[in-house]
């Protein structure tokens, strides 16, 4: 990944969120408190004119102004942990470029961050249920020697399949925790952005 890439995925997951904003926030109105499409829409719009025009000299630059602009602007439970996340991902890689590796390694940092703010296990019905094998899938293909867009590429296919892993289980952590059993039965808002994140990685890469 070099600066134009990382660039072009914020792009990429500011138009992949506007155009599911109104299925995030059905989702989010079942479990939740129907603002998760909307907010995310706020943000990554946000982050996108942010990174359009800032002089980057590292990938990381790009990364951290993401996450700084989503802080500010996302809100909720999510703003702090994407936000969290982007600025984790943007302080490893201090670097004009980032092979799939140092990618990996920094993808760990976000995952870390999001835990260590949300204290979120896998399983417990939130965005770690699909960012974790993501990253887990990312870091697989890194060490066998992929290319950055095979590796984007299992990455996402992980994420969606983490995502729909969320339908049967319980909330335990979150505003879906409140509903106890009944949260039951519904796709974890979170984890449906967190694919969609992923996914924007895998197709902006393979494009580049
Ligand atoms: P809010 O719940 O404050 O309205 P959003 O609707 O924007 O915030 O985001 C809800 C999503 O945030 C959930 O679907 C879940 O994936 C994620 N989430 C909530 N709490 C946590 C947590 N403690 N750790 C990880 N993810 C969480
Ligand atoms: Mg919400």
């Amino acid at each position: 990944m070099d600066t134009d890439l990382a660039r072009a995925w914020v792009q990429a997951i500011a138009v992949a969120v506007g155009r599911h904003r109104d299925h995030l926030t059905q989702l989010d109105s079942a479990i939740g408190d129907a603002d998760h499409g909307t907010n995310l829409d706020r943000g990554f719009t946000a982050a996108a004119t942010g990174v359009a025009d800032l002089s980057a000299d590292t990938v990381g630059a790009v990364l951290t102004t993401t996450g700084t602009i989503l802080v500010s602007t996302i809100g909720g439970a999510s703003g702090p942990l994407y936000g969290g996340a982007f600025r984790a991902l943007g302080k490893v890689l201090d670097t004009p470029v980032a092979e799939p590796l140092a990618f990996a390694e920094a993808l760990a940092a976000g995952l870390a961050d999001i835990q260590k703010l949300g204290t979120a296990v896998p399983g417990d019905k939130t965005m770690i249920d699909a960012y974790a094998p993501a990253v887990a899938a990312f870091e697989e293909r890194a060490r066998q020697g992929a290319d950055f867009a095979t590796a984007a590429t299992a990455a996402a296919d992980a994420a969606e399949e983490g995502m729909r892993s969320t339908t049967p289980l319980q909330a335990r952590k979150g505003r879906a925790s409140y509903l106890g059993a009944r949260s039951v039965g519904h796709q974890d808002p979170g984890a449906t952005s967190t694919a969609l994140i992923f996914r924007s990685l895998a197709d902006t890469a393979a494009s580049a």
